[in-house]
């Protein structure tokens, strides 16, 4: 039990903090790390050698006993390989660790997917040391291990992982929106993106997640029943957190701490047992790791705890998915905001210019938006049935829709721009903060200070959602950039001159602003209208990075090649196919040694009373009908299974990725779905001791 107070004195005690570097390292150097953190700057190699001793000296201190490198590969979560310290000097053991080890490692990483990139350039893949986001140690029963964030490349420089576009991107939007603030007359060091990711997973227990072969290997259950309309109960969200729950988010916190995440809020979500944790935010490469290491504390501590935590988009069909809101912002060096209004018009035209370059960036670059948040798992919570439509719009509320309106229907810009100074802008703070009304269906919401991108899946990394979002930012603020540059060059006052700017921006993007209820049918023919594209599946979306014009935005910035997105493309097409896959063949293996074993039984019983009901003199035509509905069942059900086992067997070759992935949306989801019906069907006339699997009942009121 940790004593009141204990947490702010032991938070980060897990991570080689800046104040740990203070406190170990030479001034030149710590100075030299500190200004690496706050802009990027390339850090001195020549350093290494006693970063490298000083993390080793407090890691042994702390019981580590080996380091590792840790990236993010293109697929799955995270990878690291470890290495002791252990070395041999003269046959003495001591342990050592030195610059170049703490600097570079050649993981023999040939098994992870590089869609043919480092065949194709015989170059092999390296990880490199993230000096911007701090070592950590892992603890484990015999020590611990000293974790080093890395990036994970190619020696001819192509990314091989999530986080490289990432600390591209970041560097590309820093660039641009300095020069903004440059040409606007307020300099800075940098300006950084930030990120506070709400996670949200569901906690089942795990003696019956072990009972359901679907949920341990594909993350979701191919086949169960809804429960009843209504069961779903709308007052869990921001219920009484249950003790077990409370106690697994009590553990998870406590570790989460020691590894400076700085968790903060958690509650129940709109689903039975589903629930939220979200922490500080922090700059955004920083928060990518962090969440990848709170998603593998979750999956530590729910198995101590003999609890399963769930993170698929869509465990339960018919039940709320669950989604990484990626609240995202820019703050410039000094710590300011970009995306709060102000206290003077000054610096509430400059919010205005920020938000407007983040319309324009969702607006041109929907589909790669779409794109970076496409998987399996998240087309359950886009674009399906039961789901908001897959269309990127953005929520500005109505206040700020009503500025940028009023500001879009002034012919004369000094008038509107009086008229909007004078009753907004001055007092714009006000009126943002007062924009309260969350609009839960947007997929991207302003949320008075920043944006929310809520489609992202729960069981995905924010990398690339927030890479690409950088990117096109960092596109739009570009260009915004040289408009405002040609208005100040004609002599136009400042803010009379960015406020033009923002009036032209929004007269083009206001398109992707849509205020209203996303889940509508009317939205999707709107939409339409509108010219916003609708991606409603993962093949879909993934075509939009291999587009030319997505291959020049992402060279042009130096964010990825046009090979590297044809690489990815296929990798994540693959993945996608091998994931519907597992699926397919999961929901047959159930229906054959499950649902039909537990239907014949439940079918001899019927059968069975029926022959002794039949040769009395009574009316019992019912039940003869209702035997004979459920032996056709049964029936469908051989075909339902024999509908995906063809599915299967016809399906293009693997090699032919998008042909198979569009032979999965067109042919094996579809089959899947049908089993699953008859399987769902069964289950809801079957005997509940006959069913072998825990019904949706048992998994979220247990
Ligand atoms: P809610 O969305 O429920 O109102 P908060 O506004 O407190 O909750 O924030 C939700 C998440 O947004 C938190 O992770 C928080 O740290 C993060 N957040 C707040 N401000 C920013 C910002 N400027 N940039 C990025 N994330 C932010
Ligand atoms: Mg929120």
């Amino acid at each position: 039990m940790s004593k009141p107070g204990a947490v702010s004195e032991t938070f980060g005690c897990n991570t080689f903090s800046l104040t740990e570097m203070q406190k170990r390292l030479p001034r030149p150097i710590y100075e030299a790390i500190q200004a690496t953190i706050a802009s990027g700057e390339p850090l001195d190699t020549g350093f290494a050698d006693e970063i490298a001793h000083a993390m080793k000296e407090w890691a042994v201190e702390r019981g580590a006993t080996h380091f590792t490198h840790w990236f993010q590969p293109l697929t799955g979560a995270t990878a690291e390989k470890h290495d002791a310290f252990l070395s041999f000097v003269d046959g003495r053991a001591i342990e050592r660790f030195s610059g170049s080890q703490l600097i570079q490692a050649e993981p023999d990483a040939s098994s992870f997917p590089s869609g043919g990139m480092r065949s194709t350039f015989e170059a092999r893949g390296y990880t490199a040391w993230d000096p911007t986001s701090p070592a950590f140690l892992v603890e484990n029963e015999h020590g611990s291990t000293l974790t080093i964030p890395s990036v994970f490349v190619s020696y001819t420089g192509e990314a091989l992982d999530k986080k490289t576009p990432l600390l591209r991107s970041m560097r590309e939007l820093g660039r641009a929106a300095r020069a903004v603030l440059e040409l606007m007359g307020r300099p800075t060091k940098g300006v950084a993106s930030t990120l506070g990711a709400e996670q949200e997973y569901f906690l089942v227990h795990r003696d019956l997640f072990k009972l359901r072969p679907d949920l341990e290997v594909t993350g979701r259950t191919v086949i169960g029943t809804t429960p009843p309309k209504g069961q779903q109960m709308e007052d869990n969200y921001f219920g009484t957190i249950d003790d077990r729950a409370l106690d697994f988010m009590g553990e998870v916190e406590a570790e989460a701490w020691n590894l400076g995440i700085p968790v903060k809020t958690r509650h129940n979500e709109v689903a039975p047992h589903q629930y939220e944790a979200a922490p500080v935010f922090q700059p955004i490469n920083v928060s990518s790791d962090q969440n990848h290491l709170l998603m593998d504390i979750m999956r530590k501590v729910a198995r101590r705890r003999n609890l399963a935590v769930l993170f698929h988009e869509k465990p339960f069909a018919g039940v709320n998915g669950s989604g990484k809101h990626n609240n995202w912002s820019m703050a410039d060096a000094e710590g300011r905001n970009l995306l709060e209004p102000g206290d003077n018009p000054d610096q509430n035209v400059e919010f205005l210019f920020f938000l407007s370059s983040v319309l324009r960036a969702v607006h041109h670059r929907a589909t790669l938006l779409r794109a970076s948040i496409a998987s399996a798992g998240n087309d359950h919570r886009l674009g399906a049935n039961e789901a908001p439509p897959a269309i990127i719009s953005v929520f500005l509320g109505d206040r700020v829709t009503e500025i940028l309106d009023t500001l879009l229907a002034g012919k004369d810009v000094s008038a509107v721009q009086d008229q909007v100074i004078q009753t907004g802008i001055e007092v714009l703070p006000e009126v943002v903060k007062d924009n309260t009304d969350r609009n839960r269906t947007s997929p991207f919401a302003f949320t008075g200070n920043k944006f929310e991108f809520r489609a992202v899946g729960s069981g995905q990394s924010n990398s690339m959602p927030m890479a690409w979002l950088n990117l096109a930012v960092a596109e739009a603020l570009d260009e915004m950039w040289s408009r405002l540059k040609g208005r100040l060059e004609n002599g136009e006052e400042r803010n009379e001159a960015i406020l033009a700017v923002v009036k032209e921006v929004y007269a083009d993007a206001k398109p992707v602003v849509f205020n209203g209820n996303n889940y509508a049918d009317e939205w999707v023919t709107e939409a339409e209208r509108r010219g916003l594209p609708n991606l409603v599946n993962t093949p879909m979306a993934l075509a939009s990075l291999v587009e030319d014009e997505a291959k020049e935005f992402a060279s042009k910035y130096g964010m990825l090649q046009p090979h590297e997105l044809d690489a990815r493309y296929v990798i994540l097409l693959e993945k996608y196919n091998r994931m519907i896959d597992i699926e397919a063949v999961q929901a047959i293996r159930m229906a054959k040694t499950g649902v039909l074993p537990a239907a014949y039984a439940q079918q001899a019983v019927m059968a069975e009373a029926w022959k002794g009901v039949k040769k009395l003199d009574i009316d019992s035509s019912a039940q003869k009908e209702e035997l004979e509905t459920y032996c056709g069942l049964v029936n469908e059900t051989l075909l339902a299974i024999d509908g995906v086992r063809q599915a299967l067997a016809n399906a293009p070759d693997e090699e032919e990725a998008p042909e198979k992935a569009d032979w999965c949306v067109s042919t094996t989801i579809p089959a899947m779905d049908r089993l699953r019906e008859v399987c769902d069907t069964l289950e809801r006339r079957t005997d509940e001791e006959l069913w072998p699997f825990p019904s949706y009942h048992a998994l979220l009121f247990q």
